[in-house]
């Protein structure tokens, strides 16, 4: 690869509380080897012109779903593995074009197979475009839980998914299962939910003794744990069950995000697919463009007073927040970082915002060579054309993408 050299009119590193000014970035063999003002240019140099950007680190989305699309009907259920891996390949390119070099899938929807794992293979030996993906495996869910989709389907189908677990030992052997098949995490539904057709959100999915066997299992491959999460007694539970992070946790009282803030739990909250939909539940007309799930119309009606309260609490905690987006449960018509605009809407500062899609992201996920920029950071970068401190939504106006040194979207 050549050096390259890129020229930001103003940069930001993924954490320092303001843009840091004009600086050059170079670059080589993937990786950032100096960022200061005025680099000369060295003979063979590749330069990127972005002075009239800011460049900023390659946006994490730690929630997503490849596989999922939010026709979550009978027949979705009944699509094959190989129409899924496109739907994933379909979503990875489309995230990259957004700005997001890295995403974690919270739950492959493929319940015969291991679909996530082969997309994100596919990735990696550059058969096909994507960001860079961490999979999550399957979203283990009780039966009758909220990963149990069984019953969208006829009693007479052969109803078996792979997700599936109840009691300590399935639990155990179902969790080493998803890790021979290439989990990197463990994701369970510790819930119920809001779009699933047989449970209710502030329904508990697993017992204490379940959960904490499930963590177990995990931490002696040295998996961390994502929980899907929405009621109050759910979230208490999980999080005193050691989970990394919560996903939603859309109900969770002042009280039990308090007990998140001091465990230094991390919070995905989802907040375009929550807390949005909460706002405008009355509106069939907002129904309609969101998918039209009929079991999230009626539960979002049912509770949307405590998710709006939920998300100005958050906002006023210190709870370290990750960015997700729960795109495949929203439409991949939708450019995830409209999460940004919704997130500053509730109450969370852009900078916070910002951090929750870069080295707090990064620090979720334990990758230390994302998130940030500075010399020996791998090359994952983006500009955008203003001040996201100042105007957040030039978040969802990505006008250029670096993923590890490569250009992926030309300024
Ligand atoms: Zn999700």
């Amino acid at each position: 690869m050549p050096v390259t050299l890129i020229h930001a009119g103003t940069f930001w590193d993924g954490v320092s509380d303001a843009p840091l000014g004009p600086r050059d970035i170079r670059i080589e063999d993937g990786v950032i080897k100096e960022i200061i003002e005025n680099i000369p240019v060295s003979k063979g140099a590749e330069e990127i012109d972005l002075r009239d950007r800011m460049v900023m680190p390659g946006l994490i989305d730690c929630h997503v779903h490849i596989t999922l699309r939010p026709e979550m009907t009978g027949s979705f259920w009944s699509h094959s593995a190989g129409y899924k891996a496109l739907l994933g390949a379909q979503a990875l390119q489309s995230h990259l074009t957004n700005g997001f070099t890295t995403v974690r899938d919270c739950g492959d929807m493929d319940f015969h197979g291991y679909t996530v794992r082969d997309v994100k293979r596919a990735v990696e030996q550059g058969l096909i475009p994507g960001a860079r993906l961490i999979n999550s495996g399957h979203m283990l869910s009780a039966r009758s839980g909220h990963m149990d989709v069984t019953s969208l389907l006829s009693p007479d189908c052969n109803g078996w998914q792979n997700n599936l677990a109840d009691g300590p030992a399935e639990i155990q052997r179902v969790v080493r299962e998803e890790i021979k098949w290439g989990a990197e995490w463990i994701k369970f539904a510790a819930s119920g939910g809001f779009s699933s057709p047989a449970d209710d959100p502030v329904d508990v999915g697993y017992t204490r003794e379940e959960m904490e066997s499930l963590v177990a299992t995990a931490t002696q491959y040295h998996r961390p744990v994502a929980a899907h999460l929405h009621g109050d007694e759910a979230v208490r539970m999980a999080v005193l069950a050691g989970v990394r992070s919560v996903e939603h946790g859309a109900m969770a009282s002042k009280e039990t995000l308090r007990l998140i803030e001091e465990k230094g739990v991390f919070l995905v909250p989802t907040q375009y697919a929550g807390v949005r939909s909460a706002r405008f539940c009355d509106s069939e007309e907002f129904w309609i463009s969101a998918g039209n799930n009929p079991y999230e119309k009626l539960k979002m009606r049912m509770y949307k007073d405590v998710l709006i309260e939920n998300a100005r609490n958050l906002a006023e905690s210190n709870i370290k927040i990750a960015f997700g987006t729960d795109l495949g449960i929203l439409s991949y018509r939708v450019n995830g970082a409209v999460e940004f605009s919704e997130m500053v809407a509730n109450g969370i500062s852009p900078v916070r915002a910002l951090r929750a899609a870069t080295s707090v992201a990064a620090e979720l996920l334990m990758k230390d060579d994302i998130g940030t920029l500075a010399p020996g950071k791998c090359a994952d970068l983006i500009a955008v054309p203003g001040n996201p401190f100042e105007d957040i939504t030039v978040m969802e106006k990505v006008s250029f993408v670096m993923k590890a040194g490569i250009v992926c979207k030309p300024a």
